[in-house]
């Protein structure tokens, strides 16, 4: 053990860190690995920005408002709840991250469905927590027997689920959350790209929080917004141990430039639920490749090659392919679960059909191509 490391705190010293997907730094790559939203956000963004910034910048003299409270009332108005049930982070992580500062240390578990967002056990490390990890089956419906039992204070769902796409209905939450004890959380990330959501359970359900990003329907993922709702006590929380600043003074302006234009939002959601649709009958009926059936912008896929197989080296196989020719795609080969499947991220049509071209090249190359 060298002098410094006997100093860091040891489960620190234990922490793997997040592992995000690549962000290439030279151009030329088809980016279909991290979920980003195909089209840019609304030219109401960048318009704002401007104004905000001005010719010289100098509004940067200024700390931004603490709270976000204009944005905060916004989201209020627009989720029809009170000013007091929103509290606004700088991204969705920085709200999963302050959830489990407040609910998860010590030997309080904190559960989390396998796979879902990786991020979870790594926050629940931070604080040096119990994770309660609980596995899907191929199907990737609910576990709800196991979660319903799971004695962990915080569980927390992704619906739609990541990376499988697969969403779970207000009814089944509803269930959840009259058998789980604990607070529920369901990381709403993916929501403006399904069918059902859980916002119309938070008047009647003191134990659900949602957590929901501007990154990936808001195509402001550079901009880093993201916000809790729940019960006002459940957000005085969060403000608690927060910091004083945690949103920038252009990122709050962009966010509610960008809630602005919702006519926008909705035909570029709607254009990506067409090509995701569109994409997923094409590598079942078309490839016959097994693809869960997406509420999200993106699609888990199990590839089959020239030979008719599929597998982890498979998935490795078409991924490598991918790769050496700039198309980025996501593999999870650690689990068994996941490693038979490729996640693809649902870029605009013309990213599609490069996609396609570059799997058909990959059907007809030699094996070790
Ligand atoms: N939740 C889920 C399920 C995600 O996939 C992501 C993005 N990787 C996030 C939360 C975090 O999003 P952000 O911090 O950009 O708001």
């Amino acid at each position: 053990m060298s002098e410094l490391s006997s100093l860091v705190r040891p489960h620190i010293a234990r922490l793997h860190a997040y592992t995000p997907g690549l962000q290439p730094a030279e151009p030329g790559w088809t980016k279909l690995n991290t979920n980003e939203c195909a089209y840019p956000p609304s030219p109401r963004v960048a318009e704002a920005l401007r104004r905000e910034i001005g010719p010289a910048g100098d509004s940067l003299r200024l700390y931004p408002n603490p709270k976000s409270s204009p944005l905060r009332a916004l989201l209020a108005r627009l989720h029809g709840v009170g000013e007091d049930q929103v509290c606004v982070g700088n991204g969705s992580d920085d709200i999963l991250n302050l959830l489990v500062r407040c609910l998860g240390g010590g030997e309080a578990g904190v559960g989390f469905t396998f796979p879902s967002y990786s991020l979870y056990p790594v926050l629940v490390g931070l604080e040096n927590g119990r994770p309660c990890s609980i596995d899907f089956d191929r199907s990737m419906r609910l576990p709800f027997e196991r979660i319903a039992a799971s004695t962990a204070k915080v569980f927390f769902l992704t619906s739609p689920n990541a990376p499988t796409g697969v969403g779970f209905t207000e009814e089944e939450i509803e269930r959840l959350l009259g058998a789980f004890r604990g607070i529920l959380v369901v990381d709403e990330a993916y929501a403006p790209f399904a069918e059902e959501n859980a916002l119309g359970l938070l008047a009647r359900q003191p134990r659900l929080v949602i957590v929901r990003t501007l990154s990936k329907g808001y195509a402001l993922a550079g901009i880093r917004i993201g916000y809790a709702l729940g019960q006002p006590e459940v957000i005085g929380w969060l403000d608690r141990v927060r910091d004083s600043y945690n949103v920038n003074r252009l990122s709050q302006v962009a966010a509610m430039a960008a809630l602005g234009d919702p006519d926008y939002y909705a035909a570029i959601i709607n254009r990506i639920k067409a090509t995701r649709d569109r994409c997923y009958r094409e590598w079942t009926a078309g490839r016959g490749w097994f693809t869960y059936r997406s509420q999200a912008n993106f699609l888990f896929t199990e590839p089959v090659d020239g030979r008719g197989r599929t597998g982890p080296e498979v998935a490795q196989a078409a991924y490598d392919f991918l790769y050496a020719r700039k198309v980025l795609v996501r593999h999870f080969p650690s689990h068994a679960l996941t490693a038979p499947f490729l996640r693809v991220s649902v870029g605009t049509d013309e990213e599609m059909v490069l996609l396609n071209h570059t799997f058909d090249a990959w059907l007809k190359a030699p094996p070790s191509a």
